[in-house]
């Protein structure tokens, strides 16, 4: 397989097309952005700890049978993914109050929240991903009412998952955002990545912030935090 034209450039990875129709190269950027890429640096290494962390987790959800769109890493900041149409819609579920939905709510970052939370945003740049939901959902059609609720049960399915996986390597699992898109043949798959620049990870005895937050709030440490991440995963890379 050879990698074709780029395709699209995002605020983290470059996706190209290969010699192979179904199949798209992904690269993982060092770049890093925040507040709807009002502020922009990079990370040092992001690129290939977020393809390895990302690797980790798309394998371990297709194990527990999650289907998704990874299919191998290629090399330290590259993979090869299954081709979807990403539906615009930014999935977030949330275990504990933070950012966004704290600031809303009035809430204390940390509180636990007494059941999850599912979200939808309208993936939208020029509108700074607004939240959205059903009734705008349809009148955008951005999605059918059954393909929310498959998107919303994969989502609490996937929260599952990766909460009693984090929780047994000392990770608290605070919130974090999915991408879904439809293959070809129209099924809906997990896509884009799963890593601290979309998940908020804490350390499950002193709390500390070993995601994007660090970046976002100029915590410093950031690039050692995605590899405490990757270290307790068990990645393969050296950090
Ligand atoms: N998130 C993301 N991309 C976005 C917005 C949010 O990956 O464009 C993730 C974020 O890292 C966090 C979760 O979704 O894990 C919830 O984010 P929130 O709504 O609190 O927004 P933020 O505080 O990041 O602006």
């Amino acid at each position: 397989m050879e990698k074709l034209e780029q395709l699209y450039e995002g605020k983290a990875k470059k996706v190209f097309k290969t010699t192979e129709p179904e199949k798209f190269w992904i690269k993982y950027k060092d770049d890093a952005t925040a507040f709807n890429g009002e502020k922009k640096g990079q990370i040092a290494g992001k690129g290939t700890l977020n393809n390895e962390i990302s690797a980790i987790f798309l394998c371990l959800l297709k194990e527990k049978g999650v289907d998704n769109h990874f299919i191998k890493k290629i090399s330290s900041t590259e993979q090869i993914v299954q081709q979807v149409e990403i539906i615009p819609i930014e999935v977030v579920v949330r275990n504990i109050a933070a950012g966004s939905l704290a600031k809303r709510l009035g809430w204390e970052e940390g509180k636990e929240l007494p059941g999850t939370i599912v979200e939808f945003y309208y993936k939208n740049d020029e509108l700074g991903d607004p939240l959205i939901n059903n009734d705008h959902i349809a009148i955008l059609g951005l999605a059918l009412d059954s393909e929310l609720v498959e998107l919303r049960k994969q989502a609490l399915k996937i929260n599952e998952i990766l909460k009693e996986y984090l929780f047994n390597k000392d990770i608290i699992l605070v919130d974090f955002k999915l991408e879904f898109g439809k293959t070809p043949a129209g099924t809906i798959i997990l896509a884009d990545e799963i890593s601290p620049d979309t998940c908020r990870f804490w350390d499950a005895h002193t709390k500390e912030k070993l995601d994007k937050d660090r970046f976002r709030r100029d915590l410093g440490n950031v690039e050692e935090a995605y590899q405490e991440i990757l270290r307790r995963i068990g990645g393969s890379i050296n950090v």
